[in-house]
């Protein structure tokens, strides 16, 4: 079993989109572990993508990620990590597969519903940005 990290982003939350896209995780077999609902400050935003800081596309995924609560969720499978990416799909939902959550519920390469853990060592260092290990109810 693998964990990482989901964020309903606030597209979906001001959309209402967050428990169908919860739905559509767990019925791809995901288990929640964690969940929150936080209105991320700038620096936070900006810490968690802190990899994109010289994009030109950083304030403004800064502000979007700033405008309203957002849902982090830690989520539990075989091979999670990639199988979220998947059932996510492309990051602008133009390219998005059919049926992928940002196909389904995205509007555009900004406003794209959802993020999620790019690599195990990043999801383990994204879970702790959101949760502490006590947050996290353990399988059992
Ligand atoms: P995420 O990290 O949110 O799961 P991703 O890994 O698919 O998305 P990244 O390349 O990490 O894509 O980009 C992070 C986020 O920055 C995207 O999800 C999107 O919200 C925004 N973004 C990426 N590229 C662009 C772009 N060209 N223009 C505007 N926003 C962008
Ligand atoms: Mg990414």
């Amino acid at each position: 079993m693998e964990q990482t990290l989901a964020i309903l982003k606030p597209d979906s939350y001001a959309n209402g989109n967050a428990g169908k896209i919860l739905a559509h995780l767990e019925a791809e077999g995901f288990t929640i572990r964690g969940l929150r609902v936080v209105h991320l400050t700038e620096a936070q935003a900006g810490a968690f993508y802190a990899v994109h800081s010289e994009r030109p596309f950083f304030g403004s995924l800064v502000e979007f990620m700033t405008s309203g609560p957002c849902i982090p969720v830690a989520l539990e499978r075989e091979n999670a990590v990639k199988g979220l990416r998947e059932v996510m799909g492309a990051t602008n939902p133009a390219e998005a597969a059919e049926g992928t959550i940002r196909k389904l519920y995205a509007a555009n390469i900004e406003n794209n519903a959802i993020h999620g853990s790019d690599s195990p060592e990043n999801a383990a260092i994204e879970l702790a940005f959101f949760f502490s290990s006590s947050d996290l109810i353990a399988a059992r």
